[in-house]
């Protein structure tokens, strides 16, 4: 009896994992995220990356996905088409007006880096500033401080999916390199910005990567996907810690198809996934998930810890 007690806190939920699936709301369901496809394209446009050579960059971007695979219990992967122009962070609003466009018309997933700040480079009057439109980011390629993208965040990536299956249709990075210096810190240092402004591009692209496939912030401190800095010039990220390589060989399990759930209301799905259950299909409605890093100063004895 003593036994089985012990086994049955053990596989209580959040008790054994601190990995969270990031997932759709709605009215009266809930579904965490997965791709369909088990090797995921990318492209990367480095125009943006003005403290890096295009090629450091994309460097840089593929050690942070490359985290991610070759875990042992996963056959998720990655294929990086190689460079683009393309500016456009986000699923396409043409697509988002005709959903049942999706299964034909597929949006690239791009990597870009916002060199500018868009109060700099916008020219006044242009219709990128009306909210209805809200794309001056996309249009000239520069970093918003927008309600939804804080001042002081170093990227964000911005997953569209089905909001009933949580079946992912796009997913975009965005850095902002205007007010935040880039570099390898393995091997490189700032020279433009102060320690709280420098950041190690692939530590920060395996953070983001994570989103990229799914998941949200972990309440485990070594994880890639934990939401905050621990320490300057911080490489640690781009190693996947035991939580990181649970919540991908969770979610995308080598030889099967990748797990499902649904929840009621807003509850955070995470652990073992044993609420998971097969979705009823796909939906007309459509959710994009801003995710966001957050640098930001926190009382304490280290002042440069910062929340992702
Ligand atoms: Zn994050």
């Amino acid at each position: 009896m003593r036994r089985a007690l012990a086994l049955a806190l053990l596989l209580a939920p959040g008790a054994a994992h601190a990995f969270v699936r990031t997932h759709t709301t709605s009215a009266d369901t809930s579904a965490c995220l997965w791709w369909g496809p088990r090797i995921l394209s990318f492209q990367i446009n480095p125009d943006g990356a003005v403290d890096q050579t295009p090629e450091q960059a994309v460097h840089q971007v593929e050690l942070g996905f490359s985290a991610w695979v070759d875990t042992g219990c996963s056959d998720l992967g990655f294929n990086d088409l190689g460079t683009t122009t393309e500016l456009q962070v986000g699923y396409p609003h043409v697509l988002l007006a005709q959903p049942m466009l999706s299964g034909v018309v597929s949006s690239p997933h791009v990597i870009v880096f916002r060199g500018k700040a868009c109060a700099d480079v916008v020219t006044a009057g242009d219709d990128c500033l009306d909210p209805a439109n809200d794309d001056c980011d996309n249009k000239y390629g520069c970093w918003a401080d927008q309600a939804n993208r804080s001042g002081d965040a170093l990227a964000y990536t911005l997953v569209t999916s089905e909001v009933l299956s949580g079946r992912i249709l796009d997913a975009d990075t965005a850095f902002d390199a205007a007010d935040f210096e880039f570099r390898d810190l393995l091997t490189d240092v700032c020279v433009r910005q102060d320690l709280d402004h420098c950041a190690d591009l692939a530590n920060t692209m395996a953070h983001e990567a994570g989103h990229f496939i799914g998941l949200g912030h972990s309440d485990t401190q070594d994880a890639t996907m934990y939401a905050m800095v621990l320490a300057p010039n911080e490489t640690a990220k781009r190693d996947l810690s035991q939580d990181d390589i649970d919540g991908v060989c969770s979610v995308y399990p080598t030889g099967k198809p990748a797990s499902r759930c649904t929840a009621p209301g807003t509850a955070q799905v995470s652990g073992i996934g044993n609420s998971c259950q097969s979705a009823t299909g796909g939906s007309l409605a459509w959710l994009a998930v801003a995710l966001l890093l957050r640098p930001r100063r926190v009382a304490g004895r280290d002042p440069r810890r910062v929340l992702l």
